[in-house]
């Protein structure tokens, strides 16, 4: 094995021959907060695995959960005729941990896009169950990323994930993200836009016909289009919008669920209870791969009291509940529970923050800093005043320079993104500020 060998995997996201002219970092080992590569360096992984590993790379408890699982019953399946006991036992946690979100039923999937496909499927067929099947539509924000299913994909709001695979899922919309550095309507201020971005939402759904749109989706802080925080006004005047038209309201809490921003869920930062929750990637802390669709109490009554054609559910996964992934949910949520991390995420994100606006005022390269708990954004220019986005060579040379000073970052065009696992502490922070200082001083 050396990094050069990589040669037969086609890696997510990238174009196969610039892997092979820049191989990846081989990772070989992780414990705690830290990963060692092939090479021998060991750095601090301020990208967290993927959004997803909030327990760090050493979690007894989670290990040992899997294991005794795998030693009763490594698999059994899902589907009707027969459950496991860990996902009835992680369907009840999840149920109560997200009951302030009105969420009673979960549908266990295998991960993110998954759970994303599935409340999207699970939205067009409430309708036809309602005797609405026009009600096929859905709306999305532009800088949204749900996946890359062709249902999450049409959703997408960034064009680079979906031109290769059009045509997409027909009657898809998208409405602009209250994205404060670049918005059409030039608006700086947070809660004018979010309510420019309502009222652009307001605007389609009358262009659209209320009655034709099934649901409307986004993420409570928008994570992979560069860490977009909407004012905690939007969200409620989303669910006021969708509530008016009876449009379904899908929050994909893939990235925002169990913490990361310093609340339990992104929902629950603005008080607003969606009709589906989208969760996978933090669930076993990126031990095993799970994701769930979370439904709430207004579908899953039509659901249950449904007496037409259209009540069973036509979908569903080998893995759904796989009971491994299960049992590594149950001792994930149950140290995340424990450690109080979404308290540790919210105390290291002020910090966090904090070097950050400490970056920007000292480097012109940085054109805007945005942070919510531990998710957080740096995105660079060539010109403050112009916001030329920086090029991708530049990017690269930032991050390079960073893991040389011991701190894996992650680029996402002109953006640097960081979501640590959530048990980092003030010098892990510390840390990360002073790589990420090395970084922008060699460009
Ligand atoms: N939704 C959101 C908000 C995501 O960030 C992601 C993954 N980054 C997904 C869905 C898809 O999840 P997965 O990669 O596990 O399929």
């Amino acid at each position: 094995l050396t990094e050069t060998n990589a040669k037969p995997i086609w890696h997510p996201m990238a174009h196969p021959a610039e892997m092979r002219a820049n191989p990846p970092k081989v990772i070989m080992k992780g414990e705690g907060v830290m990963v060692t590569d092939i090479a021998g360096n060991t750095v601090l992984d301020a990208v967290g695995g993927l959004w997803n590993v909030n327990l760090g790379y050493s979690c007894d408890p989670i290990k040992k959960a899997i294991a005794d699982q795998l030693g009763a019953l490594p698999y059994y399946s899902g589907f009707r005729g027969t459950s496991t006991g860990p996902s009835i036992e992680l369907a009840y946690e999840l149920c109560e941990w997200f009951e302030p979100e009105g969420m009673v039923r979960t549908f266990f999937t295998s991960g993110g896009s998954d759970s994303v496909e599935t409340a999207l499927r699970l939205a067009r067929q409430y309708w036809k169950i309602r005797g609405q099947a026009d009600r096929t539509k859905f709306i999305a924000l532009k800088k949204g990323y749900h996946g890359t299913h062709f249902g999450g994909a049409s959703v997408n709001g960034n064009a680079n994930f979906r031109r290769n695979y059009e045509p997409l899922l027909p009657g898809v919309f998208h409405i602009p993200a209250p994205w404060t550095f670049r918005n059409p309507f030039d608006e700086t201020d947070p809660v004018r836009l979010a309510k420019l971005c309502a009222r652009a939402l307001e605007d389609e759904i009358a262009f659209q016909g209320g009655d034709t749109i099934a649901a409307f989706i986004m993420e409570p802080v928008l994570g992979a289009g560069g860490v977009i925080v909407p004012h905690e006004s939007f969200m409620p005047q989303v669910r006021e919008i969708c509530d008016r038209h009876e449009i379904l309201l899908i929050a994909d809490e893939v990235v925002t669920g169990f913490g990361r921003t310093g609340a339990w869920s992104g929902s629950r930062l603005s008080g607003v209870k969606p009709d589906f929750m989208t969760i996978a990637k933090a669930i076993t802390s990126g031990y095993f791969p799970l994701g769930a669709t979370l439904i709430g109490a207004k579908v899953a009554d039509v659901f249950e009291a449904d007496k037409t054609s259209f009540g069973a559910i036509g979908h569903g996964y080998t893995y759904s509940g796989h009971p491994v992934g299960c049992a590594a949910g149950l001792a994930a949520l149950a140290e995340t529970k424990r450690l109080r991390l979404n308290e540790n995420a919210a105390a290291r994100g002020v910090e966090l923050a904090a070097v950050l606006e400490g970056l920007k005022a000292k480097h012109a390269i940085v054109g805007d800093v945005r942070y919510k708990g531990l998710m957080a954004a740096l995105e660079l220019v060539s010109d403050r005043a112009t916001k030329k986005p920086a090029d991708k060579k530049t990017m690269a040379l930032v991050s390079e320079a960073a893991y040389e000073a011991g701190v894996m970052l992650r680029v996402s065009g002109n953006a640097i993104i960081l979501s640590p696992p959530l048990i980092v502490s003030a010098a892990d922070v510390a840390r990360i500020g002073e790589a990420l200082d090395a970084g922008l001083s060699k460009v």
